[in-house]
């Protein structure tokens, strides 16, 4: 059995924590999520704990990275299912502030990363990564580890948290671990959860459409237009339960369009399964070879 992580909610009863942990030399690594934590979010853990003495993982449903109609008010909320996983992957703090500690009264600062934030995701989702440089650089200056771990799953937010911290001096780590995927291929997510059985057999389209634009550049394709076609007729071929939101083949550090699919690349896709608003990606370094790499 392992220990329960000690769970402060207020910035302040973190802060008394990790002075009495850093008095002793211990290094801290962090893991920010929303919760209802899955294999992903644990593999993140896990590898923060194998990379340090102690893991803080925050989990707050962030309503400023939520638009209006978007999923905020039923986003899956199980606090002590999530405190029982964080401690068995070795998380030894918990931190899970309210709204108000995060956003107190008469809020009125944000942080905006120009150029990443609007596009591909950004572009649907207005706001939503102000929203989400804003909470990340908070908990960074409330947690101050020496490095914080993010999925690669989630790869522009990667691009946009690594613009931030760079631009404004932050002096954390920033660490990208790889997408934990469903054996046919689905990319673990919290909002899985919202698919029925039927959409739930037609999801794995996102990731079949990635691999099939990644089979054809591996065998030369290099027309970045033609990559993307590839992923549309995948995602159109899995019928009407998938509706493409967009199919991109972008350079990994400015998110901009390429024509010629060469170089440090993201190859992503977002789509809705019914309800759920579903993206994935993979990273690629196109040369004479094609590998897969981390954002
Ligand atoms: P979230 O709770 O969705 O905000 O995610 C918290 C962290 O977990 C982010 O860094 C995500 O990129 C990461 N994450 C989510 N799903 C996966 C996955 N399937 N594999 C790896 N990391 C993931």
């Amino acid at each position: 059995m392992t220990a329960s992580p000690a769970a402060p909610s207020s910035g302040a009863d973190l802060a008394a924590l990790l002075g009495e942990r850093r008095a002793k030399g211990r290094t801290i690594g962090f893991v920010p999520t929303m919760g209802a934590l899955h294999d992903g979010h644990l593999s993140l853990i896990a590898r923060a704990a194998e990379e340090n003495d102690d893991v803080v993982v925050s989990v707050f449903v962030n309503p400023a990275q939520f638009g209006p109609g978007e999923d905020f008010e039923k986003y899956p909320r199980d606090f002590e299912r999530d405190r029982r996983l964080a401690g068995d992957a070795g998380a030894t703090i918990l931190f899970h502030p309210g709204a108000d500690e995060i956003y107190p009264a008469g809020h009125r600062t944000y942080i905006e990363v120009e150029g990443l934030s609007d596009v591909l995701c950004g572009e649907k989702r207005k706001g939503h990564f102000r929203g989400v440089a804003t909470v990340v650089w908070k908990l960074l200056t409330l947690v101050d580890p020496r490095a914080a771990y993010f999925g690669a799953k989630d790869a522009q937010q990667l691009v946009v948290i690594r613009a931030m911290v760079r631009d404004l001096c932050g002096p954390w780590k920033i660490v990208a671990v790889p997408t934990v995927r469903e054996a046919d291929g689905l990319a673990l997510s919290s909002r899985n959860a919202y698919l029925s059985p039927e959409e739930r057999r037609a999801a794995p389209a996102l990731f079949g459409a990635l691999t099939a634009a990644r089979r054809a550049a591996e065998e030369g394709e290099r027309a970045a237009n033609r990559l993307v076609k590839i992923m549309e007729g995948v995602l159109a071929a899995a019928g009407p339960t998938v509706v493409c939101e967009y199919a991109c083949c972008v350079d990994l550090s400015t998110l901009g369009p390429v024509k010629e699919a060469t170089g440090d690349l993201i190859l992503a896709v977002a789509a809705n399964v019914g309800g759920a608003r579903l993206i994935d990606n993979i990273c690629l370094r196109i040369g004479e070879k094609v590998e897969e790499i981390l954002p």
